[in-house]
């Protein structure tokens, strides 16, 4: 491997607690440039058997013996170690994935935050006594799955890792991680710090590779006891068909369309950084990234005119250069982004970023593309373009606003830009999403605060205590005793 940012072989596999090699390798690329940056671990069927084996090992062994409250202490120690290693891990995730450093940052203390609040909710999950029949006594017991598989994007990997690994080791699962074969090295990092935390052998696995090789290997397996997955809806649908045919759950997070509704009484200027950052944040590589701004018509053209100009000051670059967006993972992910700009040809383009100088010819860069007056039935306003575009859509009042944040196939996360109480609570209840966000959006990434969608959003819910209670199956035990 070229780069001096790495400190470990990422051609390795970690199974069981150790490190071995994968029977094959991939090339890997730097995002900012388009240039090799050496070679990872291609596991495949024989790595994913070994790794299910070694953690379901880990259940019957050390790990599967540990208190709530041990299990605990693990996590927070790993969630101290990711800490201290933030700068590194940022480093790393900027080369993998092409993120400016300060956004990589950002996702190495959310890692350790979800590390930190995990850590210290292991021993606070607890079950119920309910009344019953006259000499019954009934409780409920909240006991892990078993093996947990988690196949995780290149978007966010240590946010995923966090929020759902995190959450399944918690709940005493023994996890199999397979990353996503464009970016896996902080997943491999995160292995390594775990091992340095001293976390029972097995109890975490990581196997990259190929989604059609690795991935499918993992979501078919007969040894799998429930499955996380974040990605597209396509491989959503496949994963859910594959826990089908061996009956285990899955959790699935596949992406939005998530609106921004800014009615006429709306504070602009504190919406303004949010309508903009929501859409070009990891340059718009973002499942709940806001691609759609529902303005109110009256104030349609100004919130146009305040976007464009924001978009005329975004700087695009490499990943070092740490500017407002940084590259598109690969030159697929670039051609389809650029093809719906291509699309939106019969639109009113209001304003573009500028793609600074010095970033490399071999870069996957687009310049993010904002479009106003945009019709609600257009490709551009419908499907999930996973690149820097937002198009602002007009409405004439509020139910026009719901039938059209309601109006896509996704419903993962919306907010509502609006200074009357009552209309905040009716847009909170009619919004069809899994997250609805008053006078302002995202709310600081909220490790804390369940997430997840309805519709092809996806189902299941990670984040917060609620995750708790997906990594694990509830028992009752009724006991007579007369
Ligand atoms: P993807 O769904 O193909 O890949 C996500 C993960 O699934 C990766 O780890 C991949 O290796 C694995 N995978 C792929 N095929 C598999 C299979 N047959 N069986 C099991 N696992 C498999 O997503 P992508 O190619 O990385 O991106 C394509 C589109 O997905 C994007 O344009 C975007 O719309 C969407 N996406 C959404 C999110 C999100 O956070 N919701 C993240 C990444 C991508």
């Amino acid at each position: 491997m070229s780069s001096d940012r790495l400190w470990f072989d990422p051609s390795q596999v970690y199974i069981g607690g150790q490190w071995q090699p994968a029977t094959a390798t991939l090339a890997l690329e730097n995002p900012s440039t388009g240039e090799g940056i050496g070679e990872i671990a291609r596991g495949g069927k024989a790595e994913i058997d070994a790794a299910v084996a070694a953690a379901e090992a880990a259940l019957h062994g050390a790990w599967g013996t540990l208190t709530a409250a041990e299990r605990g202490r693990f996590l927070s120690k790993l969630g101290r170690l990711v800490a201290e290693r933030a700068d590194d891990l940022a480093a790393l995730e900027a080369l993998d994935v092409g993120k400016p450093l300060r956004q990589a940052k950002a996702d190495a203390l959310a890692l350790a935050r979800y590390l930190e609040f995990y850590g210290g909710a292991a021993d606070k999950v607890m079950g119920e006594t309910i009344p019953y029949l006259n000499g019954y006594t009934v409780y409920t017991l909240r006991e892990p799955h078993g093996v947990t598989g988690h196949i995780v994007p290149w978007n966010y990997p240590m946010q995923i890792i966090g929020r759902s690994v995190g959450a399944a080791l918690t709940m005493g699962n023994a996890c199999v991680l397979k990353p996503a074969e464009e970016a896996c090295l902080t997943a491999l990092a995160f292995a390594h710090l775990a091992h340095e935390a001293g976390l029972p052998a097995g109890a975490l696995n990581v196997v990259p590779g190929l989604g059609e090789e690795a991935g499918a290997a993992l979501s078919s397996h007969p040894g799998i006891n429930h499955i996380s997955f974040t990605g597209s809806v396509h491989v959503g649908a496949l994963i859910q068909a594959a826990a089908a045919r061996n009956v285990v759950p899955v959790t699935l997070e596949l992406g939005g369309k998530s609106p921004q509704l800014v009615f006429g009484d709306a504070d602009l200027d504190a919406a303004l950084p949010f309508l903009v950052n929501a859409g070009i944040q990891n340059a718009g590589q973002t499942c709940s990234a806001s691609s759609r701004i529902l303005v109110e018509r009256s104030r349609h053209d100004e919130v146009v005119s305040r976007m464009a100009e924001c978009y005329r000051a975004l700087q695009v670059g490499p990943a070092d250069a740490d500017l407002d967006v940084g590259p598109l993972i690969s030159a697929r992910q670039k051609e389809i982004v650029q093809g719906y700009i291509g699309r939106g040809g019969d639109l009113d383009l209001a304003a573009q970023g500028r793609i600074v100088d010095q970033a490399p010819a071999g870069g996957h860069y687009v310049a993010p593309t904002l479009f106003g007056g945009v019709g609600h039935n257009h490709a551009l306003a419908q499907e999930e373009i996973f690149g820097p575009v937002q198009v602002v859509i007009p409405f004439d009042d509020e139910a026009e606003a719901v039938r059209i944040a309601n109006g896509t196939d996704f419903g993962l996360v919306a907010s509502v830009w609006s200074r009357d109480g009552g209309r905040q609570m009716r847009m909170a209840r009619a919004l069809r999403t899994g997250q609805v966000f008053l006078n302002n959006y995202g709310a600081g990434g909220g490790v804390e605060l369940p997430f997840g969608g309805v519709g092809k959003s996806g189902h299941g819910r990670e984040k917060g205590f609620e995750a708790l209670y997906g990594f694990s199956v509830l028992k009752t035990v009724a006991a007579h005793h007369g």
